[in-house]
């Protein structure tokens, strides 16, 4: 898979399906996009017990993504990717300095503050308080960071999980919060964000952002298949394709160039993150893709996006292909069968999503697929593990 070209990007940010909605980031800078760095992006998902972990776990062939999740979020490091994703940063400090009226002399809840960031955002757009909850030792940070910048007496930093902390507040007005994970759901941050507000929020509170949608597109990926898959096959002439199998059930995160895109891109699922429960995050959504071109299909890509309808005006962003690049890059799920498809044959099937039983930070993904077409005809299912 070719990396995405910045060069050539138009500066707008579109919204998967409301191609009428475009967002313009002024001062966006394209050198700014955090875009393939070193960093590991969004660290892998861990067990609730890990929450305040000073100490680095070990990795052994045993542990699971569950035993640094945490702590990776202690080093600086994903902070600074973070922070310059302004694709996600500038986002959310648009909303808050454009709609003052959510944030003014309101109660808000920062859930996962990290370096407190948002906190800041809201605290300059005139918050009564600020609770920023951070279970990672980024809260101490994030505590010298407030009073740096002259907003202890605004700002309460708590280190804690936000299902263990007490609030000094019986309720809040609002409800902020940077949850999302590759592929949206991992992680399974958003339960953190559904339990404060099921405990906190007032009556008519707000949650920002309110809206996150997961896309589905379909690809031509033969040089990338062949670099990270097929490449078990023989490997200095030997067979190494038992790692095959697992390479396959694994969702690469990366950037798709958008002239890769073969078919057009349906919608799987819309949640309502003001209303939703946590039970909601687990679906099985339908889906029909068009080809728009003749083409081999390698590989189906997910995408979010999400948005903050309260807003006087509609903001949000996308991490689709056709967007702007964000540290979520996106989700790639490799096919068994190259589809050989002719423009206008669809690809029908059905994504069903749910989180892992051993470890719900992580996620299981059922797909099943078929192509009635002239030059292919294939049904299968597959299934893919995020971790
Ligand atoms: N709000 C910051 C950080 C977003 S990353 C920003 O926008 O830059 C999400 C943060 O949430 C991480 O720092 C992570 O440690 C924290 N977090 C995740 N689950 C949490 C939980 N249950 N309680 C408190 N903090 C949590």
């Amino acid at each position: 898979m070719t990396k995405k070209n910045n060069q050539n990007e138009e500066e707008f940010i579109s919204f998967g399906h409301n191609q009428n909605t475009k967002i313009r980031f002024e001062d966006a800078d394209e050198d700014d996009v955090a875009e393939g760095s070193g960093v590991a992006g969004e660290p892998a998902a861990q067990d609730e017990s890990m929450c305040d972990a000073g100490e680095t776990a070990e990795v052994t062939d045993d542990t699971t993504s569950a035993d640094y999740y945490f702590d990776s979020y202690s080093h600086f490091g994903i902070h600074e990717e973070m922070l310059k994703d302004v694709v996600r940063t500038k986002t959310y400090q648009n909303v808050i300095y454009q709609n003052k009226f959510l944030i003014k002399d309101k109660i808000v809840l920062d859930v996962g503050a990290g370096t407190g960031i948002l906190s800041l955002f809201c605290a300059k757009a005139g918050a009564a308080h600020v609770y920023a909850v951070e279970c990672s030792n980024m809260a101490d940070m994030a505590k010298e960071i407030v009073k740096a910048n002259g907003f202890s007496d605004v700002i309460t930093v708590l280190k804690g999980k936000i299902e263990e902390i007490e609030l000094p507040t019986p309720k809040v007005d609002v409800i902020i919060s940077e949850w999302m994970g590759y592929f949206l759901l991992f992680e399974n941050m958003l339960d953190s964000v559904l339990y404060a507000r099921d405990k906190w929020l007032v009556d008519g509170g707000v949650v920002l952002p309110d809206r996150a949608s997961l896309h589905l597109t379909a690809i031509e990926d033969s040089e990338y298949k062949e670099d990270k898959i097929e490449f078990w096959n023989s490997v200095y002439g030997f067979d190494m394709s038992c790692i095959k199998k697992k390479a396959m059930m694994e969702p690469l995160v990366d950037t798709v160039d958008q002239n890769q895109i073969v078919t057009d891109s349906r919608l799987l699922k819309t949640m309502d993150i003001s209303k939703m429960t946590s039970g909601d995050a687990s679906f099985t959504a339908p889906f029909k893709l068009v080809a728009q071109r003749n083409d081999y299909i390698h590989a189906l890509v997910a995408y979010f996006d999400v948005s903050f309808t309260m807003c006087h005006k509609l903001l949000g962003f996308s991490t689709g292909p056709k967007s702007r690049a964000t540290h979520w890059k996106q989700t790639v799920m490799y096919l068994e069968d190259v589809l050989t498809i002719c423009e206008g044959e669809t690809i029908t099937g059905s994504m069903s999503v749910s989180y892992n039983k051993k470890n719900p930070r992580d996620i299981d993904i059922k797909l099943n697929y078929s192509l009635d077409g002239r030059h292919s005809k294939v049904t299968r299912t597959q299934h893919y593990k995020m971790r």
